[in-house]
């Protein structure tokens, strides 16, 4: 029997439904992240199942009879479960409803509508198929109004355009599911994310060509260099075709070589002011917005970390602000920022795409801060750019320019090792529990120490990084 996780799974690798089938999969850990989008999905499947009430219902003008929440349906090789099914009083078919916890309809919501139409299709006589998703454009204003929370896609032309084609791959699932040797069928080519890497890539090396930047995102590439036998990033031909970028990846690796452009750094870091103000963000991302005016998954920007360095010989001075009401933190947020942050000097951050969007939100927000937004993003200073532009690269950065990469090479004696948060989706959701969650004072306590043990951390990075390579110059 093939469910539509199955066929799901198969669309995404036919190796990994293999696997699945066959009970090879170690079970996947819940990671912070893991866990922070499920629990995105239950808030959305709730309200869904309320705009499906509140909305639908009166529109189609049905009884409880005429609409079926969560059926299942399968035909002896199928099954699916769909999330409602109403009678629609019109046309005397059945309408399905699938609830999808993003802003737009992605590639795999089509296959898998189209799936379980086909095996609902056996049982019901199916009219219109449509996915409800969140609306990106919904701003919260007081109450959740459930009528513009969602928008309602229409797949009906969609399915009917790729049935002929999931016919097809649902059989290939299923003569998949019946080999018995795993090696004729064709494995994902992102280990790098593999929850059970023992079935495909056994004697993965420890830097593969899996984690050439975005090479992936070329799978014939890849496809050719399995098939040479070259998995290790050192064994990559030097006649074969890469990108600039790509190459000069590979030739750092193959040559276990650090390379520093000193000049350009030196150039970069003449653009700084004094005084340099090191800064990093936490947020937390909803489905649902819990405040007035945010959109589906705005990030709300709940605490910071502050290093100062004045002048080049002056002591360095931490700030920090964390909040812990159950407000919208932006006010406090930014309130206790101006505190601290004048309107000169640079401000460095690792990854200005995060820090300088977040402040450009925040002045949307509550535009009586737009200006001091602006002006601070006007002085951002990206150090991660550094990396990411490769004027400065080292074997065992693998290719990546996040600081937890960059950190222990430039700096071994700082570390995120042993710390109870040590990354992003980790923090969020400490967060969450911390302000939100069902925990006593105690626990409060603990995870606000440890959130600002954390920030102040990635912070202190960036200071140490940054007086390593203003040594190098
Ligand atoms: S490498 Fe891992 S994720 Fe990819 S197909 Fe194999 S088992 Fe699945």
């Amino acid at each position: 029997m093939l469910t539509k996780s199955d066929f799901v799974a198969y669309i995404d690798s036919p190796r990994h439904l293999w696997a699945i089938k066959h009970n090879k999969l170690t079970e996947v850990e819940h990671n912070a992240f893991l866990n922070h989008l499920f629990e995105q999905g239950y808030d959305v499947e709730e309200y869904g199942e309320k705009y499906i009430r509140e909305i639908l219902v009166p529109e189609y003008e049905v009884s409880s009879n005429n609409i079926l929440f969560q059926p299942t349906a399968n035909d002896g090789e199928f099954e699916a479960r769909a999330d409602v099914l109403i009678k629609n009083p019109k046309t005397n078919k059945w309408d399905m409803y699938e609830i999808k916890s993003s802003t737009e309809v992605k590639r795999q919501h089509r296959y898998d509508v189209t799936f379980q139409s086909l095996v609902f299709g056996k049982n019901y006589e199916l009219g219109e198929i449509f996915i409800l998703h969140l609306n990106p454009d919904y701003t919260r204003t007081g109450e959740i109004d459930i009528a513009k929370l969602f928008t309602r896609t229409n797949l009906t032309k969609v399915v009917s355009d790729l049935i002929h084609e999931v016919q097809i791959l649902r059989y290939e699932a299923l003569e998949v599911i019946s080999e018995d040797d795993y090696s004729l069928v064709q494995s994902c080519i992102r280990p790098k994310l593999c929850p059970c890497l023992g079935i495909c890539h056994q004697n993965l090396p420890d830097y593969s060509i899996y984690d050439i930047n975005n090479l992936t995102a070329n799978e014939k590439k890849i496809r050719e260099l399995e098939k040479l036998g070259f998995i290790s990033i050192d064994d990559v031909p030097l006649n074969f075709a890469l990108s600039e970028k790509q190459r000069f990846q590979v030739q750092i690796a193959q040559n276990n070589q650090t390379y520093i452009n000193s000049n350009s750094i030196e150039k970069s870091f003449e653009k700084l002011q004094y005084p340099i103000y090191f800064v990093d963000y936490e947020s937390f991302n909803p489905a649902i917005p819990m405040f007035d005016s945010y959109k589906p998954y705005d990030q709300i920007p709940f605490q910071w970390s502050l290093h100062i360095k004045e002048d080049l010989t002056s002591e360095l001075k931490h700030y920090e602000f964390i909040e812990t009401q159950q407000i919208d933190p932006i006010v406090n947020f930014l309130s206790a920022m101006q505190a601290v942050v004048g309107t000169n000097g640079s401000i460095i951050v690792w990854n200005k795409a995060f820090e300088g969007t977040q402040n450009k939100r925040m002045g949307e927000i509550h535009s009586e801060f737009k200006d001091y937004c602006e002006n601070m993003n006007s002085r951002l200073f990206d150090l991660m750019e550094i990396f990411r532009d490769g004027l400065y690269a080292d074997r065992k950065f693998k290719g990546s320019y996040s600081i937890k990469k960059v950190l222990p090479v430039l700096v071994p004696s700082l570390s995120y090792k042993g710390m109870n948060i040590a990354e992003g989706a980790t923090a969020m959701a400490s967060w969450n529990d911390m302000v939100f969650g069902n925990t006593d004072d105690e626990q409060k306590a603990q995870l606000r120490a440890d959130l600002l043990k954390y920030c102040e951390l990635d912070t202190l990075a960036m200071v140490r990084i940054f007086e390593k390579l203003a040594e190098l110059l």
